[in-house]
């Protein structure tokens, strides 16, 4: 048995057989760096999918940042480190009134968990709403909000599920009404919960639409809906797993682009470059209601190492002005992939370096197509994958300092692959 086949039955043994990995011919990755990732043979491939190295895969001044970090201290949050202090000075900065308080955790799971939790105390009442192609994480609660995952046990009764927005095809029927008819769904979830005596404590949503196939609206979208919960007293929860940091490359955070004020705001995947570091942020209202009654303490999170993480990614965005290649790559694989010249795209849509390229197909599953395509650019070096209700939007999203080479790269793999799967 070759080293490549070795490995693959060993981690069927330890982690079970149908343990989730990409691609039918899963990748043994080695090191990476930058926007690339190598295989046990050295062979280098394409990240054009992985959000977490924000900065790039193994940037130095992370992993210097950490190491030393890590040589000096490494305690949780019940003792008090300046270079956490420091940290979350910064990052709060990065927020508008009324946000100005943090709580830190190590995953986005549960800092949408936490998230839910204090918007229950702070309103005394248990409502939730998100949107029926969401994911928000894979705790028992967010599970519940995850309708792409089906959580333990069933829905709990105080979830209400709204139809999310669709660029091909919006709701109300055309792109105008589809605000309104957004709100109006969420007016009814409102009233559903009220009328169940749940009561409505708060709206959780990624504010690009991510998870549904970057349903990306313009300003003003939610308006409506921000509107209906503001009126129940209920609140908004923007969650930045996805969107946040600079990614959409005109804006710090995705509810700025749509130009919404959260009440909370969770954070996550990009955060600490792979460090896992993640957090809530709110009012000092939320956070002083919460707190009278509660307590959130979570080991491995607002670690010092996990600060220094999170500031070096700061430094480096900043320094390598990340968030404006964002746009101007982004804006380039846009048009790149906009001019090929297959029937199956229906739509390219793009919010900097997050592109999704929805595909239909008359006859025949577009999750099936999206499928082949996927694995057509992996046998190119070139890694990518795929969301949305259906599993059927190609989703490109690489680590933010992706070049217009690397964007061209990717077009032609995924010109040939589209070809190769008769797309
Ligand atoms: N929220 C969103 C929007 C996500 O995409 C994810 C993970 N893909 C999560 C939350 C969960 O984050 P984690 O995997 O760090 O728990």
């Amino acid at each position: 048995m070759n080293a490549r086949l070795r490995h693959l039955s060993r981690r069927t043994a330890l982690m079970g057989e149908r343990a989730p990995t990409f691609y039918d011919d899963p990748l043994i990755a080695v090191r990476a760096e930058g926007v690339w990732i190598y295989d046990e043979a050295g062979r280098k491939h394409l990240d054009a999918y992985n959000n977490v190295p924000h900065v790039g895969h193994s940037h130095p001044a992370v992993t210097e940042a950490v190491h030393q970090q890590l040589r000096r201290l490494n305690v949780h949050s019940r003792y008090v480190s300046p270079v956490v202090l420091d940290y979350l000075e910064r990052l709060l900065a990065l927020f508008d009134d009324p946000i100005e308080q943090a709580a830190l955790t190590a995953s986005g799971s549960e800092a949408n968990d936490l998230a839910l939790r204090m918007a229950m105390v702070a309103t005394g009442r248990t409502g939730i709403i998100a949107l029926d192609a969401a994911y928000h994480g894979n705790t028992a609660l967010t599970a519940a909000v995850s309708p792409r995952r089906t959580p333990v046990g069933g829905y709990p009764a105080n979830v209400r599920l709204v139809p999310s927005p669709d660029n091909l095809n919006p709701l109300g029927g055309k792109p105008e009404a589809q605000p309104e008819a957004f709100a109006e769904g969420v007016r009814t979830a409102i009233r559903d919960l009220e009328a169940a005596g749940h009561g409505c404590a708060a709206m959780i949503l990624c504010p690009i639409f991510a998870n549904e196939g970057l349903q990306s609206q313009p300003p003003g979208f939610l308006d409506a809906a921000a509107k209906a919960l503001q009126d129940a007293d209920a609140l908004l929860i923007c969650d930045e797993v996805q969107a946040g940091f600079g990614r959409t490359g005109t804006h710090m955070w995705g509810h700025r682009a749509i130009g919404v004020a959260p009440d909370i705001v969770t954070l996550g995947k990009p955060m600490g470059n792979g460090w896992p570091i993640a957090g809530v942020v709110t009012s000092r209202e939320v956070m002083e209601a919460f707190q009278r009654e509660h307590r959130h303490f979570s080991t491995f999170a607002a670690t010092p190492p996990a600060a220094a993480a999170g500031t070096a990614v700061l430094d480096v965005m900043e320094r390598e002005d990340l968030m404006g290649n964002a746009r101007r790559t982004g804006h380039h694989l846009r048009a790149r992939l906009a001019a090929l010249p297959h029937e199956s795209i229906a739509q390219v849509r793009a919010a900097g370096l997050f592109v999704g390229v929805d595909l239909v197909r008359d006859g025949m599953n577009a999750g099936t197509i999206a499928r082949e395509v996927v694995e057509g650019c992996r046998r190119r070096g070139v890694l990518i994958g795929r969301g949305g209700r259906d599993d059927h939007i190609l989703k490109i999203r690489p680590p933010m300092p992706f070049n217009s080479g690397n964007a061209d790269f990717v077009a032609a793999a995924l010109d040939e692959a589209l070809t190769e799967a008769g797309a």
